[in-house]
C-alpha cells in the first residue's frame, strides 16, 4: 500500500485524538520515505491536557476498583490483536518512521513480549503482601499497592509502537489511566494503539492520545499527571525530571546512549561481525541501544574491519512497505542534518571513512549509507555525542582493562555488548562496564527482550527502569497497614523508664539480632 492510499485510514485514526479546544494550529506530518504529507495534526496544549487528564482521572477511579485479574482480560485480547493485525501497523510504522519492515517487526514482537510478561505477572505482584511486624505475632503488617492515578507517557519517534505500548501496558494493569503524548511524527501509530485497546475492550478514556509539540503539550502533561514515564533525549529528560521533581511526582527517564561493543580476541569472529551489523544499523541506527562505538582486540582488528566493511557494503537500502530492505531511511530532515553534520565534522578533522559516509537521495530524501569509521579522535563530535544514525566508529584495544576504560569513557551508560567464547570472562568484564544493560554475544536484543529483568540507563542515560518488577511497581504507591494486637507499642509509658523493664527490653532487642526468623 502507498502513502496516498493510506490517507483515509490515517484520517480515520485521527478521530481518536483528544479533541482540540478551539481552533488549534495544525502541524503537517510527512512520510520520510518520500517527504510527502501524511496528514495534519492539531498542536494541543494546556486546555486539551486538562480535558484528557480530567477524563482519565474519572476513568482511573473506576478502573482501580477492578481486580488485577479482570484488568488483564482486555490486555490479553490486545496482545492477540497486535499479532493478528500486525500488517497494518507495520505499514504505519514504516510510513511514519521510514524504517525497514524487519525493524518495525521488532516493535510488534516487543509489544507482544512485554504484554505477555505483565499479563501473567501483574496480578501476583500487585496482590497484598504480608510483611514482618515489629513485634512478631502481635503486629500484623500488609503492604498494599495502589495505582498512582493518571500516568503521562511521553514517547519519542524512533520506536513508536514499542514505546507507546510497553510503558502503558504495565501502568494500565497496575490500575492507572494513561495519557500518551507521542512525538508528532509518530502520532498515528499511537492512535492505532488506542484503537486496538478500545477494540480489545479497554474501558473508555483509560488510554488517550494527545497530539502536540514537546514543550507545550508534553510540558502541560508533566504539570498535570500523577507520574511521568518519559523516553527521549537526555536534554529533554533533564527538563522533564526537574519539572516533575518540583511537583513531587515520580518520573522514570529513559534517555540517550553512546553504546560500546567490545570484541575480545576469543570472540566467534563471524558472529561478532553479524552482531555489529545488527547493533549498529537496526532502525538505521536510530535505536537508543544502538552500537556507535566498536572496540576490537588489536589481533583481530584489521581482519574484522575488512570483513565488517564487506558485509556493510552488501546491505540493501530500500523504501518499500515490504521485507526487501535491510535498512530504511532516517526519520526526518533534522535527523539527516544531524548525521551529516557529525560526518562532515569528523571528515574535516581527519577521520577515515571505511564504508558509506554519504546521503542517498536517489533512494529517498533522508537516506544515509551505513557508515564505518576508523581514526575517530576526541576532537570529533561523534566521538562522544550520540549520533543516532547509521554510523559506527571502530578502534583497537590491547587488553580487557583498556576495553573497559574505553567503554566507560562516556557520559552515557545505557547499553553495552561484549563478545567472547569465554562467557565467564565476558560476564566479569561486563560487570565492570558502567551501563544499565550489557549483552554478551548479542548487541542489544538479549537484554532488551528479557523483560523479567530491569532495563534502563546509568549516568546521563536515565533514571529509573522499565521491565521487570520495578517496571510495574513504579506505577503504584505502596501503602503499609499495620494492625497491632495485644500490648501497645508505647515506649513513653512510665514503666519503660524503670531499670528492670529497660533491661528486659534491651536484652530482647539484642537477642532478636541472633534469632533466625526474628532478625
Ligand atoms: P526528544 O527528547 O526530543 O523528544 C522525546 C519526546 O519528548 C517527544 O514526544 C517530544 O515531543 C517530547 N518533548 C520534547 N520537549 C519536551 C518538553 N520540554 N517537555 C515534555 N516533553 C517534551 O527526543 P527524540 O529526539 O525525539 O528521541 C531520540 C532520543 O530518545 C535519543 O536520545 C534516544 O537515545 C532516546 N531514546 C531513549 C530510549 C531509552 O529507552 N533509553 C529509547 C528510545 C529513544
Amino acid at each position: 500500500m502507498s502513502t496516498e492510499s493510506y490517507g483515509p485510514r490515517l484520517a480515520d485514526l485521527r478521530r481518536r485524538l483528544v479533541p482540540a479546544q478551539g481552533q488549534p494550529v495544525m502541524h503537517e506530518v510527512r512520510a520520510p520515505f518520500t517527504d510527502t504529507p501524511l496528514g495534519h495534526l492539531p498542536l494541543c496544549g494546556e486546555a486539551e491536557v486538562t480535558v484528557a487528564v480530567g477524563r482519565a482521572r474519572l476513568a482511573a477511579q473506576a478502573w482501580a476498583r477492578v481486580s488485577p485479574d479482570r484488568r488483564a482480560a482486555p490486555l490479553q485480547r490486545f496482545h492477540d490483536l497486535v499479532l493478528q493485525r500486525q500488517d497494518e501497523i507495520l505499514d504505519i510504522v514504516q510510513l511514519e518512521t521510514g524504517k525497514a519492515r524487519a525493524h518495525a517487526f521488532e516493535e510488534v514482537a516487543d509489544v507482544a513480549i512485554v504484554t505477555r510478561y505483565y499479563l501473567f505477572r501483574a496480578p501476583g505482584l500487585l496482590a497484598p503482601q504480608r510483611r514482618r511486624g515489629v513485634v512478631p505475632g502481635l503486629t500484623r503488617v500488609t503492604e498494599f499497592r495502589k495505582p498512582k492515578g493518571v500516568v503521562g507517557v511521553i514517547a519519542p519517534w524512533n520506536y513508536p509502537l514499542s514505546l507507546g505500548a510497553t510503558d502503558a501496558v504495565p501502568a494500565l494493569l497496575a490500575g492507572n489511566a494513561v495519557v500518551l503524548k507521542p512525538d508528532l511524527q509518530t502520532t498515528h501509530t499511537a492512535l492505532w494503539l488506542s484503537e486496538l485497546l478500545s477494540d480489545a475492550g479497554l474501558p473508555e478514556h483509560l488510554f488517550q492520545v494527545l497530539s502536540g509539540d514537546g514543550p507545550t503539550a508534553g510540558g502541560a502533561l508533566v504539570d498535570a499527571a500523577d507520574f511521568i514515564s518519559f523516553t527521549g533525549s537526555t536534554e529533554t529528560g533533564r527538563i522533564v525530571g526537574s519539572r516533575s521533581g518540583a511537583r513531587l511526582i515520580g518520573a522514570s527517564l529513559e534517555l540517550g546512549g553512546k553504546n560500546a561493543m567490545i570484541v575480545r580476541v576469543d570472540a566467534d569472529f563471524e558472529r561478532a561481525v553479524e552482531g555489529a551489523l545488527r547493533g549498529a544499523f537496526a532502525s538505521t541506527g536510530q535505536l537508543c541501544m544502538s552500537i556507535e562505538r566498536l572496540y576490537v582486540h588489536r589481533v583481530l582488528f584489521d581482519a574484522f574491519v575488512a570483513r565488517f566493511v564487506e558485509r556493510v557494503s552488501l546491505l540493501r537500502l530500500g523504501s518499500g512497505l515490504d521485507w526487501g530492505a535491510d535498512l530504511g531511511s532516517l526519520a526526518s530532515a533534522a535527523q539527516l542534518a544531524k548525521v551529516t553534520g557529525h560526518l562532515e565534522d569528523a571528515v574535516s578533522k581527519g577521520v577515515t571513512v571505511r564504508a558509506g559516509g554519504r546521503p542517498r537521495p536517489e533512494i529517498g530524501p533522508f537516506f544515509f549509507e551505513p557508515t564505518v569509521l576508523t581514526g575517530v579522535t576526541p576532537a570529533m563530535r561523534l566521538h562522544s555525542e550520540e549520533t543516532f544514525g547509521p554510523v559506527v566508529a571502530v578502534r583497537p584495544f590491547d587488553s580487557d582493562d583498556e576495553a573497559v576504560e574505553l567503554a566507560n569513557d562516556s557520559r552515557y551508560g545505557l547499553n553495552a555488548s561484549v563478545w567472547s567464547r569465554d562467557t565467564r570472562a565476558a560476564r566479569a568484564l561486563a560487570q565492570r562496564i558502567e551501563a544499565g544493560t550489557v549483552n554478551v554475544n548479542e548487541a542489544y536484543s538479549a537484554a532488551w527482550a528479557s523483560v523479567d529483568a530491569p532495563m534502563g540507563g546509568v549516568k546521563d542515560s536515565g533514571l529509573g527502569r522499565r521491565h521487570g518488577v520495578v517496571g510495574l511497581l513504579k506505577y503504584t504507591e505502596a501503602q503499609t497497614i499495620a494492625v497491632q494486637h495485644g500490648v501497645p507499642l508505647d515506649l513513653s509509658a512510665p514503666w519503660v523508664g524503670r531499670p528492670g523493664a529497660r533491661r528486659v527490653a534491651t536484652s530482647l532487642l539484642g537477642a532478636m539480632r541472633r534469632i533466625p526468623g526474628l532478625r
